[in-house]
C-alpha cells in the first residue's frame, strides 16, 4: 500500500495523530527515538504540510493523560489545593494551545460521529469490527514468578520480583480494544490519508479492504515507523 493508492482511493490530506502522538509531543516520552519523531509530526502540521483531523476522543485522552501526569510528578510535599491549581494549570495550557491550532486551521476537531454516520452507527460498527475481524497473537518472554516482561536472553534477578528466573515464553493477545476501533473509525470516515500510532494492535488494520487507501503507520522503537 503506498501513498499513491491513497489519492486513488479519494483520500484527502488529512492525517490522524493517535492519543499516544500526541502526549509523546506535548509531555515528553521516555524513548527518545519515538519523541523526536512525534515532534517531527507536528513540525508537519506547524508547515501546514499536513493538517491534523483530531477527534474529541483524542482531545479527551490526551487531557485525561496530563492531568494524571501533573498530579503524579507534583513536587513532593505538595498540598492538595496546589495539586489542583497545577491541573487547572495545565488545562487552561491545552485546551488554550488546542483552541489557537482551530483558529490557524492546522487542525480539524471533529465530534464522535459524523452528520452522514450517527453515533448508532459508530459503535455499530466498533462492535461489528470487534468480533469479526482477525487478530494474532503475539509471543513475549516473561518472568515465571511474577510475569514482567524480560528479554529473552535474560539471566538472574528480575527486577521487578527480585527472583533469580530463567524467562518463560508467553503469549499476548495483539486484538484491537475498544478505543482503538473508535480511532480508527475516525480516521475513517474523516477520509484521513495516514494514522500514526504507537500502539501495536493497529497492525491489525494491515490489509483490511475497508482501511484501502489509508497509511496505517505504526511506531516501533528500534525501527521506527512500520508502514502497512
Ligand atoms: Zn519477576
Amino acid at each position: 500500500m503506498s501513498a499513491e493508492s491513497g489519492q486513488a482511493a479519494g483520500r484527502n490530506k488529512l492525517v490522524y495523530y493517535d492519543t499516544n502522538v500526541w502526549i509523546a509531543h506535548l509531555r515528553g516520552y521516555n524513548d527518545e527515538f519515538f519523541q523526536s519523531e512525534c515532534d517531527t509530526l507536528f513540525d508537519d502540521m506547524h508547515e501546514g504540510k499536513v493538517k491534523v483531523v483530531v477527534s474529541n476522543h483524542v482531545l479527551s485522552e490526551t487531557l485525561h493523560t496530563i492531568r494524571k501526569q501533573v498530579v503524579e510528578t507534583a513536587p513532593e510535599g505538595a498540598a492538595m489545593d496546589e495539586c489542583n491549581k497545577l491541573v487547572d494549570e495545565k488545562t487552561k495550557e491545552f485546551t488554550g494551545e488546542v483552541e489557537k491550532l482551530k483558529m490557524q486551521q492546522k487542525i480539524l476537531i471533529v465530534p464522535t460521529s459524523t452528520a452522514d454516520a450517527s453515533l448508532k452507527d459508530h459503535y455499530r460498527y466498533v462492535w461489528d469490527k470487534m468480533h469479526s475481524m482477525p487478530f494474532k497473537s503475539l509471543t513475549k518472554t516473561v518472568c515465571p514468578a511474577c510475569a514482567k516482561y524480560l528479554h529473552k536472553s535474560h539471566k538472574g534477578e528480575c527486577p521487578a520480583c527480585k527472583k533469580d528466573v530463567k524467562p518463560k515464553m508467553a503469549y499476548r493477545y495483539s486484538g484491537m480494544g475498544y478505543p482503538d476501533l473508535d480511532h480508527a473509525y475516525m480516521a475513517l470516515q474523516h477520509n484521513a490519508s495516514v494514522l500514526y500510532t504507537h500502539d501495536k494492535a493497529f497492525k491489525n488494520l494491515w490489509g483490511d479492504p475497508e482501511f484501502e487507501g489509508m497509511k496505517i503507520c505504526v511506531f516501533d522503537d528500534k525501527i521506527g515507523w512500520l508502514v502497512s
